[in-house]
């Protein structure tokens, strides 16, 4: 492999010619976003190690197996973020965003790094679309962000995509739970993956979680958290779906989903689809009420949600999704000689600053082909300046679809005389 015209394996370029797909989605996320009251936060790439195995967990694979850690020049430990919940927690806390109105409403869009085996749908560097939001504790909030990722999917017109809810209780019913686990896979010790052997000590709801064949046979009939549950958080739990009902979102109870990261408490939940590569789910969330103390703060409510955008755009193009259309090249405007390609680049400067996309030659092309660039790009209007044009101050404005020809005034108040005519306006 050459090292040097080969991106690292699990990584993916996002070609221009694709762009246009990642805007869609981003435009429309942060818009429904928006409209649930989040604001935008970005947060390194890379935050101290320490954060993550606070903040996701000690025992997760992520942390265990896939972080990118390093130590830079001063010996310090640095992992570039698996995920966008620790850095966005330690950016509250360490700007004091908690202590403002509450509950703190976020979102991100943010790359993050994990060595996984590559695989579709799996990489190593992907981006996440997450929201967090601390300081509401009420299953009503639980409701409000599912409901925002099937706004999102709505909006994207996604299709058949399934949500499934569980809940995961406090440390209290869960440590009961835990138990009766532990008691459950004694029986299976010797056949389970070696992961799964260190798990069932350190954490064992993550058996549940477990992608190889037999572990996962054993799941399930494992016994169910649901059956756990302390009086509190059942009656959240109750009170989730109700809300959910009350805005007709559709959901099965799924008692296996445990999530990877420790933080979670109560409501996890997945959003799951097919055609994105051999993974099934687009987006996980839950409630995570002990992370900000975790991460040194006051205890505080804290809820959210993470989707990957590859996953979604694999889900979207399977589905024959509608992107918003990349911009079209307003007006290509051809010089018959080198004063009028001088000249047409002032024409050219004044439409940019009306926001046209406007191009010239700047590559000394003839005559000929500078039209044929012009076709090539796709340019909506074109017009020809020589000589004549430049001494009369009016040229020919040519729509290129129709061959309809207009006559305009070319120097200072050009981009105001095609204004309307480029923005199709009679
Ligand atoms: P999985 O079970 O597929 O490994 P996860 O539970 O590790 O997912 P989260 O940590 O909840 O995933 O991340 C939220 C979302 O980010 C996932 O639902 C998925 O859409 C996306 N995602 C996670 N890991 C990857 C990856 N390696 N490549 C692409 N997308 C990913
Ligand atoms: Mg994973």
């Amino acid at each position: 492999m050459d090292i040097i015209t080969q991106a690292p394996r699990g990584t993916e370029d996002k070609l221009p010619s694709q762009i246009y797909k990642w805007h869609t989605v981003e435009k429309i996320a942060a818009q429904i976003a928006e409209a649930y009251g989040c604001k935008e936060i970005r947060t390194p790439t890379f935050e101290h190690t320490e954060l993550f195995q606070r903040g996701v967990g000690g025992t997760t694979d992520v942390v265990q197996k896939e972080m990118y850690t390093f130590n830079d020049k001063k010996g310090r430990s640095i992992s570039l973020k698996p995920e966008g919940t620790a850095g966005a927690v330690r950016a509250s806390l360490e700007n004091g965003l908690l202590n403002e109105a509450l509950p703190l409403k976020l979102y991100y869009f943010t790359r993050c790094f994990r060595y996984e085996a590559p695989q579709s749908g799996r990489l190593r560097e992907f981006n996440q679309f997450g929201v967090e939001i601390f300081g509401a504790n009420s299953p009503l909030s639980d409701a409000e962000v599912i409901c925002m990722v099937e706004d999102i999917f709505k909006f994207l017109k996604l299709e058949n995509i399934r949500l499934e809810i569980n809940s995961i209780g406090c440390p209290t019913c869960r440590a009961e739970y835990q138990k009766a686990l532990k008691e459950y896979y004694q029986q299976y010790t010797d056949q389970l993956c070696d992961t799964c052997k260190e798990r069932l000590e350190k954490n064992p709801m993550r058996l549940l979680d477990c992608k190889s064949e037999i572990c996962h046979s054993f799941a399930e009939k494992a016994p169910i958290i649901l059956d756990y549950l302390c009086d509190d958080c059942n009656k959240h739990f109750e009170g989730v779906k109700q809300a959910l009902d009350d805005l007709k979102v559709k959901y099965t109870i799924n008692p296996r989903i445990v999530r990877g990261l420790d933080y979670y408490t109560n409501t996890v939940f997945e959003f799951a689809a097919d055609n994105c590569g051999a993974q099934g789910v687009v987006c996980g969330g839950g409630r995570y009420n002990g992370l900000v103390e975790e991460i040194g703060g006051k205890p505080t409510a804290g809820l959210g949600f993470a989707m990957g955008i590859e996953r979604i755009l694999m889900v979207m193009d399977a589905q024959n999704a509608e992107y918003e259309q990349p911009k079209e090249c307003d007006l290509f405007i051809a010089g018959t000689d080198p004063d009028s390609s001088r000249y047409a680049l002032t024409l050219v400067k004044q439409l940019r600053e009306y926001g046209f996309w406007a191009e010239c030659d700047v590559v000394g092309r003839s005559l000929k082909a500078q039209m044929k660039y012009a076709d090539k790009i796709g340019a909506r209007f074109s017009m020809v300046i020589g000589e004549n044009e430049i001494k009369e101050g009016t040229a020919q404005l040519k729509n290129m679809q129709t061959g309809e020809k207009s006559v305009v005034t070319i120097g200072d108040k050009f981009a105001g005389a095609v204004n309307s005519i480029l923005m199709g306006i009679d």
